[in-house]
């Protein structure tokens, strides 16, 4: 089968990351017999400075052109100072509304093997961890009205949190459609003891789940106790539906417990095939340029691809798999070393993964 795929490297460690998981996919391609083609296209700061704009019309024709689109990462100090809507990360917001994608499923996993790398001791993490987020991803605060001005002599700013009906229950039914498949929980995180747009999140979550899926539990827990939750008794989850906003910081948080960012892959999707896969970590200007980074969320997020977009689930065991193998053989990237393991580079790791497929 043949495959388009669009590629957005964007910024930072964007490239090398991407590149990585190319090199994978490639080397799937010749075992599997497929054919992936890359065709490379602009998204945030490196948009910025040859378009003037985050998002040129021409990345949102090629994206919607292909079969799938890998995103490597955007932003960077060069564009920090630019006002918000011409930021690079305005560009990523753009392409996910222009394709439609209201799902973000970051599964958080803690890799056997990595449990050192977890900053919780080793009794919270020693049945592993594997802590779906399911995030809510074109609506809420990120998207809702903006403001800024003076009110009494006094600079004010603000921003709106709005949700629907149907927003809430389009992403409820992806969580619960995940869980029905797993352990049939999903908790549902919110801050409804405070909040309007929470109160009906959590009423419609619960209409949603009992008239459509009234086999799933659905639990709600405070969005301030969940962030405590999580660094507690992780191994508690499974399934959590949550907004935009609270999703973008819970989900940092459960990357965080598994040891390194650098390991998660996310997808987004809407209501086609057609979906974005991507690490869940930014463009890390610090490290960038260097071969130090690690690629293996990207690497995870085009095996989420396969799997998710082309249905291509034998390849996405290899490529999960071979990352597994390259994690037993001791190899590790900076972010995940500890001392007795073999330190590699972005470069030298994406071979390594590449060569056990
Ligand atoms: P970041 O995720 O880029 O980096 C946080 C820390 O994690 C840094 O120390 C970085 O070196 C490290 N890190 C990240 N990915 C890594 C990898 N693959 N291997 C090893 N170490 C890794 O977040 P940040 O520093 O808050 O943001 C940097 C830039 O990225 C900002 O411009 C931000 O807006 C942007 N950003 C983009 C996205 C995205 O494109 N999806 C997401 C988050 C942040």
């Amino acid at each position: 089968m043949k495959y388009n795929i669009a590629v957005l490297d964007g910024d930072g460690i964007g490239p090398e990351i991407c590149a990585a998981a190319i090199e994978v996919l490639d080397k799937i391609g010749a075992k599997y017999g497929h054919v992936f083609n890359f065709k490379h296209y602009y998204i945030g700061g490196c948009a910025i400075d040859k378009f003037g704009e985050p998002l040129p019309q021409s990345t949102i024709d090629g994206c919607l052109a292909s079969d799938s689109v890998l995103l490597g990462a955007v932003g960077g100090y060069k564009w920090d100072d630019l006002p918000g809507d011409s930021r690079p990360e305005k560009g990523l917001l753009g392409i996910r509304k222009a394709m439609g994608l209201y799902s973000n499923i970051r599964p958080a996993k803690l890799w056997k093997n990595l449990a050192d790398a977890s900053p919780l001791k080793p009794a919270l993490v020693k049945n592993g961890v594997e802590i779906i987020i399911v995030r809510e991803l074109t609506g809420g605060i990120y998207f809702g009205k903006r403001e800024r001005g003076v009110e009494n002599g006094a600079e004010f700013a603000s921003d709106e949190e709005r949700y629907t009906v149907p927003e809430i229950e389009r992403i409820m039914r992806i969580a619960c459609e995940l869980a029905a498949k797993r352990s049939k929980r999903v908790v549902s995180v919110d801050k409804a003891n405070v909040l309007e747009s929470s109160r009906l999140w959590r009423k419609t979550v619960h209409e949603y789940a009992k008239k459509h899926f009234p086999d799933i539990t659905v639990e709600d827990v405070l969005v301030d106790n969940m962030a405590m939750q999580i660094v507690k008794n992780p191994a508690q989850f499974d399934v959590v539906v949550t907004s935009n906003i609270f999703g973008d910081i819970l989900s940092d948080e459960a990357a965080q417990v598994t040891g390194s960012i650098g390991m998660l892959a996310s997808s987004s999707l809407g209501d086609t095939k057609r979906g974005l896969y991507e690490p869940i970590h930014g463009s890390a200007p610090d490290i960038a340029g260097k071969d130090i980074c690690n690629p293996i969320a990207t690497i995870l997020a085009a095996a989420m691809m396969l799997r998710d977009s082309f249905s291509l689930t034998e390849e996405y065991a290899a490529i999960e798999n071979a990352v597994q193998r390259a994690l037993d053989d001791g190899y590790r990237t900076a972010d995940i070393y500890v001392e007795g393991t073999k330190k590699t580079g972005c470069r030298e790791m994406a071979k390594i993964i590449a060569g056990n497929i």
